[in-house]
């Protein structure tokens, strides 16, 4: 009883079941009482009325012995058998009685009933001297308005009782059936429900300790197999992200590794021989240089990411030339392209109007996108850029005919943590799309992914001229 559903369910549900069924068995007990009881009471009265029209028809003539004809009545009575009669005197005294009883305690109350009343009969029901239950009907003779005796007519209820008795043991027993198939369909009801949401419960503390493989079992397509449902896509959800954040740290921390790698190498290096090879200590330094900058780079990406995360990602929104921000990039872009063997194609168009926008945060987004062109196109690659005024928008579309992304893999890339081949040769960590993806939506704008496995990626970056109130 110590489960809260099981209780409530009890209490509020069987509860008032049991006090219905009680209120039924007493209520259909005590009309079945009255009706029998008063079958047998107006059986008694239709007795006493034949003798009153029978005597009422004799005292008629002047010379009928009232007395006579009553106990002549009384000793040729043909129902004796199921009916006490008994013949009164004028004071309501028992003189005979057919059964040869005296008469009963506080049984003079009918005669007093059948004195006051109009039609001359009185009723009365209770215990006779014998304790037995019993009722009887009297009537009051009257000659001329003179009372002249009266006729009892007693019947035991112990039949009536009896039966009445069997009634209330047959509603009872059916009563307390009905009450053990209610309860035991309860049982089975409650038990549907609690048994699912122990185990939700269980699972569900599982998934909380870390245990993302954990799934409920769905038993029926119900509300409670719905939230089975619900709880194995979350569990899913979370051990998925999860999964990617713990991806996601290993890939930083060995993209961070490769820089410090070549800081440290040089130091040491630097530190041995720097003073003799001011050759050897130039390019030692512009490494060194040239690394802690990636290192900044990635430190500010990771801050961007985290402030992106908590909503905090500001804006500094000015008016704005994009082709200047965009072409100063492709100077630093060409030389590295370049370097990895790839050729760097820009296209601009003849007239491009200034945008309001933050020139960092779009700054960021050609070096993410452009960055990405150059990791995952191989060596002898194309790319290319264009940029082009569409009246309402400017756009800038960056392609280049690199290794592509699966059709499967398209629409999930630019979710955060999310990488193509995450055990690749080519390092990343799988937060530069999301954060360009946010940054355009910022200034109002969206980043688009056309891309086919094995010929190549195009990514448009679409800015609205006059950018939402908001970005
Ligand atoms: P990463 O740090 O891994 O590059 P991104 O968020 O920039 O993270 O990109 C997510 C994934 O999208 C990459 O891991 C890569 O698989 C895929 N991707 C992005 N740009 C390109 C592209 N130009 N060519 C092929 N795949 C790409």
């Amino acid at each position: 009883m110590k489960n809260g559903i099981t209780k409530r369910f009890l209490i509020n549900g069987v509860g008032v079941v049991v006090v219905l069924l009680i209120l039924v068995v007493c209520l259909l007990f005590f009309w079945s009482r009255s009706f029998y009881y008063q079958a047998v009471e107006s059986e008694l009265t239709s007795y006493a009325n034949t003798s009153l029209d029978l005597f009422n028809s004799y005292m008629a003539e002047s010379d009928y012995d009232v007395e006579a004809g009553m106990r002549d009545f009384v000793e040729n009575f043909r129902d004796r058998e199921i009916v006490e009669i008994q013949l009164l005197n004028e004071k309501g005294e028992v003189l005979l009685s057919s059964s040869g009883f005296l008469p009963e305690d506080g049984m003079e109350e009918d005669w007093r009933n059948a004195l006051e009343s109009d039609t001359s009969i009185g009723v009365w029901r209770g215990k006779s001297s014998l304790g037995e239950h019993v009722t009887s009907a009297c009537v009051a003779l009257k000659r001329e308005g003179t009372v002249q005796g009266g006729l009892r007519y007693i019947s035991s209820l112990r039949l009536v009782d009896q039966r009445l008795y069997l009634l209330l043991g047959g509603l009872t027993a059916a009563a307390l059936l009905l009450m053990a198939v209610v309860l035991l369909l309860s049982f089975y009801f409650i038990s549907s429900i609690l048994n699912p949401i122990k185990e939700l419960d269980k699972t569900a503390r599982s998934i909380a300790t870390g245990n993302y493989e954990a799934r409920i079992e769905k038993h029926r397509e119900d509300e409670i197999g719905h939230l089975c449902d619900t709880i194995n896509y979350m569990a899913g959800e979370i051990g998925n992200t999860e999964r990617m954040k713990n991806e996601f740290v290993s890939s930083v921390s060995h993209e961070l590794r490769t820089p410090l790698t070549a800081i440290k190498g040089w130091s040491e290096t630097l530190r041995e021989l720097g003073e003799e090879d001011p050759e050897l200590r130039r390019r030692g330094l512009s490494i060194i240089e040239s690394e802690s900058e990636r290192l900044f780079g990635m430190v500010e990406e990771l801050l961007d990411f985290s402030r992106m995360q908590s909503g905090r990602l500001s804006m500094r929104m000015e008016k704005m030339d994009l082709l200047a921000e965009l072409e100063e990039i492709l100077v630093l872009f060409r030389e590295r392209a370049a370097r990895e063997g790839l050729t760097l194609q820009y296209v601009d168009p003849p007239s491009f109007p200034p945008i309001v926008g933050d020139k960092d945060r779009l700054r960021q987004v050609f070096i993410n996108v452009l960055e990405n062109a150059i990791k995952y196109t191989p060596s002898g690659g194309k790319i290319r850029v264009e940029a082009a005024n569409m009246g309402a928008a400017v756009q800038v579309v960056i392609s280049d005919n690199g290794i592509g992304i699966p059709a499967a893999d398209l629409p999930l890339v630019k979710d955060k943590f999310y990488r193509v081949n995450k055990n690749g040769s080519i390092s990343g960590s799988g937060i530069g799309l999301a954060l360009a993806d946010e940054i355009m939506k910022a200034h109002g704008g969206q980043l688009e992914l056309e891309s086919t496995e094995h010929v190549g990626t195009s990514v448009i970056l679409t800015l609205p001229i006059k950018p939402d109130a908001g970005a």
